[in-house]
């Protein structure tokens, strides 16, 4: 029986309350057509540089608002939600959950596709992922030459085989890939799961190298890839303002919270 998610508002997103197991579950459901028709599962991972570019994009925020499920990707989103609610959430981030679905779809034989990255890193990352997961089908891997071309506008071949895939990875960085996804959703009727899963091939093909994972526990992996890759620093700005907005939003619900004196913090943090 799966249980109904509960999400945690930080800054106007929902954050799923699911659990790793829960989110998998839900996956395996989907897939098997068990109870979840129709439509298909739309996944966000979200981090705390998509937040902020939510508060700044409207268009953005209303896919936010429109996809399935919002799950934490990103210690600043865990820490907001303890920070806000008392409460944890599991982690649960594009590279992770990349390989455990393919097992997924292995295991019920239900092709995949990778859109995105660099025309090689696709490729080795799908010919990566097929060599640890043998029963893997990978319908097809296409890399884009921008960001936001349509699906009619892909090659005849690339829209048969992503026409044919249940799963599609889709990597183009946020804000890009949710609203590639939130256009051309429509045109696939054989989707069942779409997620954006940002340099998720690009960790798979080996061509970017993953933070340790004590790192990763610590909640550092953010200065291990901007040590790796100092042009990231102009995203980073978007950490701080994250957490002062957090902050700020805190500080007012307790404001207002003191006024009416008997009002739950969560409850009020919802309003
Ligand atoms: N990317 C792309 N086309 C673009 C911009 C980005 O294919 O126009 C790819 C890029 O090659 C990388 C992925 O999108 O594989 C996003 O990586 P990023 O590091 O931005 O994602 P993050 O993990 O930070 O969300």
């Amino acid at each position: 029986m799966l249980k109904k998610d509960h999400p945690y508002q930080v800054l106007g997103i929902d954050i799923s309350s699911y659990k790793k197991d829960e989110f998998f579950y839900l996956i395996e459901q989907k897939l098997t057509g068990d109870g979840l028709p129709e439509p298909p599962l739309f996944v966000v991972t979200v981090n705390p540089e998509i937040v902020v570019q939510s508060i700044i994009d409207n268009e953005f925020r209303k896919i936010l608002a429109r996809s399935s499920i919002n799950t934490a990707d990103g210690i600043g989103i865990r820490w907001a939600v303890k920070f806000l609610y008392g409460k944890e959430v599991e982690r649960i981030t594009g590279s992770d959950s990349m390989e455990t679905i393919c097992r997924i779809c292995a295991q019920q034989s239900q092709p995949v596709f990778l859109y995105g990255a660099m025309p090689g890193v696709v490729q080795k990352a799908a010919d990566n992922l097929k060599e640890k997961i043998p029963n893997l089908s990978v319908s097809g891997t296409y890399s884009p030459d921008r960001i936001d071309v349509p699906f009619e506008e892909l090659p005849a071949d690339t829209q048969y085989y992503m026409s044919c895939a249940s799963v599609i990875f889709v990597a183009l960085g946020a804000p890009g890939q949710e609203k590639w996804i939130h256009e051309n959703l429509k045109k696939l009727p054989n989707c069942k799961l779409i997620i954006g899963v940002g340099g998720s091939f690009d960790f798979i093909a080996g061509s970017a190298k993953r933070a340790p994972d004590w790192l990763c526990r610590s909640g550092l992996e953010w200065m291990y890839r901007l040590i790796r890759e100092p042009s990231r620093w102009r995203r980073m700005i978007k950490l701080p303002l994250f957490a002062l907005n957090v902050l700020l939003l805190k500080s007012s619900s307790k404001t207002k919270s003191d006024k009416k004196k008997s009002t739950p913090v969560q409850q009020d943090l919802a309003d």
